[in-house]
C-alpha cells in the first residue's frame, strides 16, 4: 500500500556514507565542519547564502543529488527563525533553477528526514535533500560501481551546477575553488 512513499524516501537512506570515510578526521557534525573548511571545491559545497549552503551527495541516487543545509547546528525545524526558514527556502528555489538549467531533469524529489525514525544518518543536522528525476529513471549508482567513474561524475555535476548558479543574479565567486556566493556576503 505504502510502497509508493518508501520509494520516494528509500534513496535518502543511503547518504553520506562515502564521505564519512573520506574525512575520518571529522567526527564531530560534518554539516557544521566542512562549510568551515576552506575548500569548497574539493567538498563538494557548491553554494552558500547568508544561512544555509548546498553540498553535493557523495552517495548519490541520480546524478545532481545535492543537500540545502542551514548553517545552524539544530535537528528541531521549529529551531529555525524566520530569516533562516527564508533564506534556506530561496536557497532550495535557486537550486531547483540552477539543477534545471544545469542538468535538465524531468522534476524533483526534495524534502527532509526528521528524527531518528525517518532514517536518514544524520539526524542531529537538518537537510533537505533535493533529487533530480527523469521519466524512467532507476538509481544510478550500482551502475556506476567504479569510485573512480563516480568521483568524475561528481565533479563534473560540480562544474555545470556551479556555473549554473554562477549564471544567477546577485552572485559572487570569491576565487577558483569556492562555492558561488549569494546574498551579503558579495562586496
Ligand atoms: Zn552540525
Amino acid at each position: 500500500m505504502n510502497s509508493g512513499m518508501d520509494q520516494v524516501f528509500a534513496p535518502w537512506r543511503i547518504e553520506w556514507i562515502r564521505r564519512e570515510e573520506k574525512n575520518p578526521e571529522i567526527d564531530d557534525c560534518v554539516f557544521c565542519e566542512l562549510p568551515e573548511q576552506e575548500s569548497d571545491r574539493e567538498n563538494l559545497l557548491v553554494a552558500r547564502s547568508d544561512h544555509a549552503f548546498v553540498l553535493l551527495n557523495n552517495y548519490p541516487y541520480n546524478p545532481g543529488h545535492v543537500m540545502v543545509i542551514p548553517y545552524a547546528h539544530t535537528g528541531n525545524y521549529a529551531d529555525l527563525a524566520d530569516e533562516q526558514l527564508l533564506d534556506h527556502a530561496r536557497l532550495k528555489q535557486r537550486t531547483f533553477d540552477a539543477l534545471s538549467e544545469s542538468i535538465e531533469p524531468d522534476g524533483f524529489n526534495a524534502g527532509l528526514n526528521l528524527g531518528e525514525g525517518a532514517g536518514g544518518s544524520i539526524g542531529d543536522h537538518l537537510h533537505t535533500h533535493i533529487v533530480p528525476r527523469w521519466h524512467g529513471d532507476t538509481n544510478f549508482m550500482p551502475v556506476l560501481s567504479d569510485t573512480s567513474v563516480i568521483v568524475e561524475a561528481l565533479e563534473e555535476t560540480y562544474d555545470h551546477l556551479h556555473e549554473a548558479f554562477a549564471d544567477q543574479d546577485g552572485t559572487t565567486v570569491p576565487h577558483d575553488d569556492s562555492a558561488v556566493v549569494f546574498g551579503s556576503e558579495q562586496g
